[in-house]
């Protein structure tokens, strides 16, 4: 016991708390009488958030017997006079209302979006985006860019980015754009996790179909990176063709997925001089990446095998690997394409599992 010490007369004097001494106690508690139970529910606004408590009283009138012995000496000689047996308990739970994306763009929370996004199916977030008005989507783009671009090439990004958030099946890079930073810095193009690297002096001087496309696909690399996504000739792939598909003024019928794929591991084979580009299906996809994915393979005329490796090497060897990728894009390549392509289609093998 701390903060008093014990008289020769059996008294107790008030000590700091810091003064203690043992005490060996032996009582007998009785409840004698009626248990009241109080308590219950309660709720209280905190910060915009409701704390919900239960709380829950018992206690009844007790009588105690026994000793309390310090020192030599008996402090608790009497029965006692007036005791009681409480117990007391609660809980609480802190409940915030989700802030809606149209709060989060009205607070300019970035941070807030990509939060908001983390939980949530690519199927979400694109209905979310999709029910913005345009003024709320136009300024979602102002809110999620991070960038040390200037005026122009911001001017740029911007319109790109807003452009991409009109498409309701591109919603979801507003999540990507909410965790990637995107730095203007010589070098060409170039995408990976969480970053961005695009020439300041390159960029601006896009037309805004080749912006939309570099930003699509390099973000991509971003998404891909971040989602357990494929390495090598499928992440080059998928985010080529993600552009295509989204934005297909001037494709060809020939530029499909599996020629954005394949094309990779040839251009790698033939032009750079490297025969060994990975070609794989991704090894530990999420779920929004597979959401992603499936829905590139429903708008691929070429039914590219991308969720199985075996699939995809075994139909590059047999329809692609005998292809020359170091030709005329339009005049040699893209024929050989539609070729190969319509061999692959009629191989059931050739397709995803
Ligand atoms: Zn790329």
């Amino acid at each position: 016991m701390c903060g008093a010490k014990v008289l020769h007369s059996g008294r107790l004097k008030a000590r700091p708390s810091s003064e203690c001494f043992d005490a060996k106690v032996d009582m007998r508690w009785t409840g004698t009488g009626e248990l009241v139970i109080v308590g219950g529910p309660s709720d209280t606004p905190v910060d915009g958030c409701t704390e919900h408590r239960e709380s829950t009283s018992q206690r009844r009138l007790a009588s105690a017997q026994g000793s309390v012995l310090a020192g030599g000496v008996n402090l608790a000689p009497y029965p006692s006079s007036n005791a009681a047996l409480s117990v007391f308990s609660e809980t609480s739970t802190l409940t915030c209302p989700e802030k809606t994306l149209a709060d989060l763009i009205v607070a300019n929370d970035r941070t807030g979006i990509r939060d908001w996004a983390a939980p949530k199916t690519i199927a979400e977030i694109n209905a979310e985006v999709a029910a913005l008005d345009a003024a709320q989507r136009d300024q979602l783009a102002s809110v999620i860019l991070d960038s040390n671009a200037d005026a122009a090439s911001r001017d740029l990004l911007l319109r790109t980015m807003r452009a991409v958030l009109a498409k309701p099946d591109l919603g979801f890079y507003a999540e990507i754009w909410s965790y990637t930073y995107i730095e203007m810095v010589e070098g060409g193009f170039f995408g990976t996790c969480g970053h961005l690297f695009l020439s300041p002096t390159a960029w601006p001087g896009l037309s805004d179909h080749d912006a939309r496309w570099v930003l699509i696909h390099e973000s991509f690399h971003s998404f891909n990176c971040l989602n357990g996504g494929p390495i090598g000739s499928l992440n080059e792939g998928s985010a080529i063709w993600i552009a295509k598909s989204s934005f297909p003024e001037g494709v060809d019928p020939a530029e499909t997925w599996a020629e954005a794929t394949y094309g990779t591991k040839l251009y790698y084979r033939d032009i750079a001089g490297n025969p060994d580009f990975p070609l794989e299906a991704p090894a530990a996809p999420s779920g929004k990446l597979i959401e992603v994915y499936q829905r590139l393979s429903a708008l691929d005329p070429s039914q590219l095998p991308w969720n199985s490796t075996e699939r995809l090497v075994t139909c590059f060897d047999r329809y692609w690997a005998g292809l020359d990728r170091n030709v005329d894009f339009f005049a040699v390549w893209l024929p050989s394409v539609a070729q190969a392509t319509a061999q692959m289609l009629a191989d059931p093998d050739c397709r995803p599992v």
